[in-house]
Formats: C-alpha cells, sequence, structure tokens
C-alpha cells in the first residue's frame, strides 16, 4: 500500500470520555465534541463508539456536520451546533433534528420565527468575544428567549489550559451572573475546564481534545498511531543532498529512506528538522525538507531498513509533533489527511 496507515484506537478514545466523564460528580452529563470530523478520526466512527459508552450528547461546529452526524447515528442521540442558526439552516434544522446554540438575537429571530417549538439552546459569550450574547444583549432577549424554553445555556473559556489564569475566574463569575436562577441546564467546561474542578461543570461539560488523546488532558491515553511506508532507500556519499534545495547534507556515507507522507497530508512543512520518525524506539531524523507527498529519513544507524517508520506513536505524541511544528495537537489532529488508510481498532465491534 502507497499511502501511510492511520491507527485509531477507539477503545483508547472510550477510555478516555470515562476518565473526564470521573471527574465530575455523578449529576453532571459529560457531552462529547466531535467537530472538523471528530478532530480528524472520523466523527461517525468516534461518535458511535462514545455513544456506546454514554455519551448521549454530541457537539458539532456547523449544522452540515450535524447532518452528516445525524446519518451515521440515527435518531437518538441530541446534536447541538455551537455556530447555531444560520440563514438557510432551518430546513436542515428541522429535518435533522439538530439543536443550534443561537448566538445573537439576530438567530433568536430566525430560529423563533422559521422553528418555533423547536429546541435550541443559547450561547453566551463570558468573555471570549469570539461567539455568543454578550451581558447586555442576554439582558434584553432573556425573557423571550426564557419564554420559548431553552434546552442548555452555554459559554465558553478562553484560557482554560491555563488554570493560573485570572481570565477563569472572571469568565465564571460572568456566566454566573448571566445564568443563575434560570431554570434551564448550563455547560462551560471544555477539557481544559473539567480540569480546572467541580466550579466550572455545572451540568453538562463538552470534552473535544482530551477524548482524543491531546492536552491539556495529560493523563489521556493515545488515540492515533500513523505510520509511514517506506517506499525507497537510497545510499549518500559523503557530501551528497537530500531533498529540495539540497537542505541535507551527508557527513558520513548514509541511509536516507523515502517515506511516503507530506504536508498534504497534513505533515506539515513548519515541522522542517525537528521532527523525528521512529523504528520502534529508535528514533530516524528527518533528512532535508518535507516535500508534498514524501519525506526523507536518516536511518544509517538502524540494523535492517524497516517497511514503515511511525511518526506519532508511544513514542512521540500529537503534542510532542506539535511542538516540533511549532503549533498544538489540535492542528496536528485536525490536519490528519484524507489520503490515510483508517485503521479502526475496537473491542466493542462497531
Ligand atoms: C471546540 C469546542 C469545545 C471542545 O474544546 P476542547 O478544548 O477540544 O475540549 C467545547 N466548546 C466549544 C464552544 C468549542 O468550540
Amino acid at each position: 500500500m502507497g499511502t501511510a496507515t492511520l491507527h485509531i484506537d477507539l477503545d483508547a478514545l472510550t477510555a478516555n470520555w470515562r476518565a473526564l466523564d470521573a471527574k465530575s460528580g455523578p449529576g453532571v452529563e459529560t457531552a462529547a465534541v466531535v467537530k472538523a470530523d471528530g478532530y480528524g478520526l472520523g466523527a461517525g466512527r468516534v461518535a458511535r463508539a462514545l455513544w456506546r459508552t454514554g455519551a448521549r450528547r454530541f457537539f458539532v461546529a456547523v449544522a452540515e456536520e450535524g447532518a452528516a452526524l445525524r446519518e451515521a447515528l440515527g435518531p437518538d442521540p441530541e446534536i447541538c451546533v455551537f455556530s447555531g442558526h444560520m440563514a438557510a439552516d432551518a430546513d436542515m434544522i428541522e429535518d435533522l433534528s439538530l439543536t443550534p446554540m443561537l448566538n445573537s438575537i439576530e438567530q433568536m429571530t430566525r430560529h423563533f420565527e422559521a422553528l418555533p417549538g423547536h429546541p435550541f439552546g443559547v450561547q453566551l459569550d463570558t468573555g471570549m468575544n469570539r461567539l455568543g450574547l454578550e451581558p447586555a444583549e442576554w439582558a434584553a432577549a432573556q425573557a423571550i428567549a426564557m419564554a420559548q424554553n431553552p434546552v442548555l445555556l452555554i459559554s465558553h473559556l478562553a484560557c482554560a489550559d491555563t488554570p493560573a489564569d485570572p481570565m477563569n475566574a472572571a469568565q465564571l463569575a460572568a456566566f454566573h451572573a448571566m445564568t443563575d436562577g434560570l431554570d434551564v441546564p448550563r455547560s462551560l467546561a471544555a477539557t481544559g475546564g473539567i480540569l480546572l474542578g467541580p466550579d466550572y461543570h455545572f451540568d453538562v461539560t463538552r470534552p473535544g481534545i482530551g477524548l482524543y488523546g491531546g492536552l491539556p488532558f495529560d493523563e489521556a491515553a493515545p488515540v492515533v498511531r500513523l505510520s509511514l511506508p517506506v517506499v525507497q532507500v537510497r545510499a549518500l556519499e559523503t557530501g551528497e543532498t537530500a531533498g529540495y534545495g539540497g537542505a541535507w547534507t551527508a557527513e558520513e556515507p548514509s541511509l536516507i529512506a523515502t517515506l511516503s507522507g507530506g504536508y498534504a497530508d497534513g505533515l506539515i512543512r513548519a515541522m522542517g528538522q525537528r521532527a523525528v520518525l521512529f523504528a520502534g524506539d529508535t528514533p530516524c531524523p528527518l533528512a532535508g525538507r518535507v516535500s508534498m507527498d514524501l519525506l526523507t529519513v536518516d536511518i544509517t544507524h538502524l540494523p535492517e531498513v524497516p517497511t514503515h517508520l511511525d511518526i506519532l506513536c508511544d513514542a512521540q505524541s500529537v503534542d510532542d509533533l506539535a511542538e516540533a511544528a511549532g503549533t498544538i495537537g489540535y492542528e496536528i489532529l485536525t490536519s490528519l489527511g484524507p489520503r490515510y488508510g483508517r485503521r479502526y481498532a475496537d473491542s466493542g465491534g462497531g
């Protein structure tokens, strides 16, 4: 096979959901965020595994993702849409029973006019300045919204992965001020918020990255392994170069393996020469620039030529690779390319 293989461990995924679920009290519902195709791992497979494990509510970014997820999950799970009710979404929201998180008075008007009585939530802006009603807007719209029976009030933390940041307590206080006394379930915490402790949990938590094995959930089990096949091997004399721009020069007679996988597959070029491939536990440095479809790797020190080298594995996590590339685990996961063969390991049989 010419393409790389992305191994996705659904048992690790569901173990991560259980571990995050266990961090909150029994009265707190743990939902699951599966936007961006389940952080690159396949929203349908991921959500079905989490549904079997006990997740009953899923969040996506946009209604189109919700529609695809409904096809995969069937009628029972609740599917909530962060971007709310956008123009021309009414049919999709109604036909596929999606629950939009309304973000503005404009969205409220649109929703109540197009789909009166259809379930919705409200997203409140407690300081992130990205989505949701600001305090003054909520004060103006609250009575109208409450009369339509919202199913959930949510807000999102901007700095939850930095526990000491005073923004967390400020947003918590703002969320209380905007929602205390209202008889509607509330949700503030994503992965980082769950780890901030019970004050942040309210009724529903919404983990994403922690399910998929990423920081800030540092106890997460790794979910992905990415294995790149060796296409060809080259012996280089001292002084010969490898790859575009001749950016790597052999300082001794060297063996260079050419692997299938490049920046078109999400192995972003910015990881440059800090990234390392692994033959089992043995690191093999990248030799030269990342190409669109290929990597060149120094395997001079290996006892034999391997059939594959791993770029995501126990020895190099999603966050390790992110650091080499100057980015975050979220971007590594959601950039995982469509060319990879995705292999799911799942003792649950789904
Ligand atoms: C993406 C997102 C989440 C999940 O965040 P993680 O940090 O991945 O756990 C939760 N809520 C909102 C509003 C989001 O946009």
